[in-house]
């Protein structure tokens, strides 16, 4: 893979390899049709075919049981940000977030649209340097959800056991779905942008109790109502083919890798690796408070943001791309999903013991 450097990009995010090469492929010539897969009717007994497997390859991979359905939507994860409460709230109906950074306060900013909303924790006043545990916050029995956000993309930190709460559990898992083993069963939605974790832009995977979908108000938009995407089988209207097929191509990769416990374990090494190579100097300072470390996302800072750009610009050159932290936080972040290989985190590790000894 000559061509081929370290992407830590935050998303658009690394793809395997191999998945790339498929796509390539495909694009042109799709399972040897002589029509390329975007120029597929996505009602072609090829194309049903790949949302049949994609979707049975999600259930295998996440463990999604009976009784939850799976949705391939578009308008990003920002559109569930208020489909959410257009569904689920409603004059007289409040709900409960927990606000633990950017993406989180802008669903907090929809949800406010449709209903009464209660943020029980917030931890802005840190700059979101960490999420909550369960005895910070309480949950008003009277809410219709508890939503948050299970990986802070932009800040590095991540819960590393999900609430425990009698109320029905709403999870941005945008930028950590399928890194670790979900009890699905616990969850009424689960959403997740696919450009993360699980393929290209443009597809948003929405996994949905089935026993909700009825609970919608009757005066909301045919498109922006769950039932219709469930009833259609995500057929409703044309769906973002090439996406979905990518995220299909991404769980058989996932799946011969060993599954989700597998990748968990490599997940962990990996981020192990980059804190460790940030706790032994004094020279790198994590953002995360330790217990709230995201094992996808590693934001870091250096003494001076001089330093930092430096560190950006000759680590670019090394052929370690993507490592400006947000605007929002400044810094460095690594981006480290599932398809970003243990050999990068290994080279950066390298190459942070250097710049730190040349510039320290
Ligand atoms: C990237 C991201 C989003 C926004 O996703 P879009 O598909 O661009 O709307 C939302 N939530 C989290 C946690 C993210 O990482």
């Amino acid at each position: 893979m000559p061509e081929r450097i370290f992407n830590f990009s935050p998303g658009p995010a690394v793809l395997p390899y191999e998945v790339l090469r498929q796509a390539a492929v495909d694009i042109v010539n799709f399972r040897d049709k002589g029509i390329g897969l975007i120029e597929l009717s996505h009602r072609s007994k090829e194309f049903m075919g790949v949302v049949e497997e994609t979707e049975a390859l999600i259930r295998e991979n996440l463990g999604v049981p009976a009784g939850y359905r799976v949705l391939f939507l578009q308008g990003g994860a920002s559109s569930q940000f208020f489909m959410i409460p257009m569904n689920f709230l409603g004059a007289g109906k409040k709900a409960t977030y927990l606000n633990t950074g950017v993406w989180s306060k802008k669903a907090i900013k929809e949800a406010r649209l449709f209903g009464e909303i209660d943020v029980a924790f917030s931890s802005e006043e840190t700059k979101f340097n960490r999420v909550p545990r369960d005895d910070e916050y309480t949950v008003d029995p009277a809410s219709e959800y508890l939503y948050f956000v299970s990986n802070n993309t932009i800040y590095g930190t991540q819960f590393q056991s999900f609430p425990q709460t009698g109320s029905m559990l709403v999870s941005d898992m945008s930028s950590d779905i399928l890194s670790r083993p979900v009890d699905v069963g616990r969850f009424g939605i689960i959403f997740a942008g696919a450009q993360k974790n699980m393929g290209p832009a443009g597809v948003t995977i929405v996994i949905i109790r089935e026993d909700i979908l009825d609970r919608s108000p009757d005066n909301i938009p045919t498109m922006l109502r769950y039932k219709t995407h469930a009833d259609n089988g995500s057929m409703f209207n044309t769906p973002p083919c090439f996406a979905v097929y990518c995220v299909g191509l991404v769980m058989k990769w996932l799946k011969e890798s060993g599954g989700v416990e597998a990748i968990e374990k490599i997940n962990n090494e990996k981020a192990a690796l980059l804190y460790s190579a940030i706790d032994t100097t004094d020279f790198y300072r994590g953002h995360a408070e330790p217990a709230s470390r995201s094992r996808m996302n590693v934001s870091f800072n250096l003494p001076t943001p001089e330093l930092e750009a430096r560190f950006i610009t000759e680590a670019a050159a090394e052929g370690l791309d993507g490592l400006k932290g947000h605007r929002s936080i400044g810094g460095c972040r690594a981006s480290i999903y599932n398809a970003f290989p243990r050999e990068g985190v290994a080279k950066l590790v390298d190459f942070m013991e250097h710049f730190a000894r040349v510039n320290g």
